[in-house]
């Protein structure tokens, strides 16, 4: 007899729940998850080799707790005055937002998005046994200041997810936005700037809004625009108080010093490693444009991925790429579907593949 989860003595609240569920399948072009295509630079590569091994000698010991390195080189990566004490780190930043939610959600307590929005939020939300609501946007899923001020004011959330640009959507979020959110709340608001790196040079982050407002937390990730999401390394920005907050719930020497090690030397070539964001920027501009002349519905984009609405059948349009060899993804929006910018040839296969089934 097969065992099921009606078989075991699982929490009730988390039965009839969903695991997160981006297909994996190994096709040629993979543009579903976001990731950054480009390849590690080899003399990068080298040099993370070299420290990761001198790590694995040292690892019959426990590493350091408080990845001071590691801190030291995300404060000078960030600028904006942020001292290391304000850094934290942990295995990608999902395990960052995971802490947040331990330290300041839980059970009996609420968190707030504007949906639709990363996928990955009420997950988290409902694994601490907190209650998720999903706010609403605009009809090109814009998000407005006093709508949003309203909305949180109502909802009157212990913990708010503002994603700046938004996934799926690739929506910007202006800083008045997250002012005014930050206002009308009492609880923490997370800016999650996974994608700030594919913003307008002139863009502005919200690490400039934290002097003085120890409820606000910046979230980064090294997955995106660094081209290390295998490394699973996630980071964030805030009050050091905030900081002390996620020391009571992270589990001790949660970074292994493998991680530490190849993380700070990644950082030691952030400009390398960064060097592909022009590239995608290019090639995400030419998904759109390409798009709107096929007579699709691209939605303004700061991020490495395009939403585009006017996909009659967005399963029929998905099962007929993959048959191509190139992975897209349906996020569940009705008529839409999302793509993420990969190199020139890989983006040429995608834009091909659609004009042809779109002429078929
Ligand atoms: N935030 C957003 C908005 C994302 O899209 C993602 C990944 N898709 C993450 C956080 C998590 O990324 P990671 O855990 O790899 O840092």
């Amino acid at each position: 007899m097969t065992v099921t989860l009606d078989d075991l003595p699982l929490r009730d609240d988390l039965r009839g729940q969903k695991p997160y569920g981006a297909p994996q399948a190994p096709l040629p072009i993979a543009l579903n998850v976001n990731e950054n295509t480009h390849p590690i630079p080899p003399d990068v590569a080298d040099d993370i080799a070299e420290s990761v091994a001198k790590a694995v000698a040292g690892l019959n010991r426990y590493p350091d707790r408080e990845f001071t390195e590691l801190r030291e080189a995300f404060a000078s990566y960030l600028g904006h005055g942020i001292e290391p004490e304000q850094v934290w780190a942990a295995n990608g930043s999902n395990e960052v937002l995971q802490h947040l939610l331990q330290a300041f959600a839980g059970p009996g307590r609420t968190a707030f998005g504007f949906a639709p929005t990363y996928s990955m939020y009420s997950l988290l939300v409902r694994g601490v046994g907190s209650e998720w609501i999903a706010g609403t946007r605009g009809p090109r899923f814009e998000v407005t200041a006093d709508d949003a001020a309203r909305q949180v004011r109502d909802a009157d959330p212990d913990v708010v997810f503002l994603c700046a640009p938004n996934n799926p959507t690739g929506t910007p979020l202006s800083i008045d936005v997250i002012e005014s959110v930050y206002e009308a709340s009492r609880g923490i608001v997370i800016v999650d700037e996974a994608y700030f790196e594919f913003a307008p040079d002139d863009a502005t982050s919200a690490l400039a809004l934290l002097p003085g407002r120890e409820r606000l937390v910046v979230s980064r990730t090294m997955s995106k625009a660094f081209a290390f999401a295998g490394a699973r390394v996630g980071y964030l920005a805030a009050d050091p108080a905030v900081i002390d907050a996620l020391r009571l719930v992270r589990l001790p020497y949660h970074l292994s010093a493998v991680t530490q090690a190849a993380a700070t030397a990644a950082l030691r070539h952030s400009d390398e490693m960064l060097r592909t964001v022009d590239d995608i920027i290019v090639q995400r501009d030419r998904i759109s444009a390409t798009l709107e002349a096929l007579g699709y519905d691209p939605y303004p984009s700061w991020s490495n991925f395009v939403l585009f609405g006017g996909v009659d059948d967005p399963h029929e349009t998905w099962r007929r790429l993959y048959d191509r060899g190139v992975l897209v993804r349906e996020i569940g929006i009705p008529g839409h579907l999302r793509v993420s910018a990969g190199t020139a040839d890989e983006t040429t296969t995608f834009l091909d593949a659609l004009a042809s089934i779109r002429d078929a």
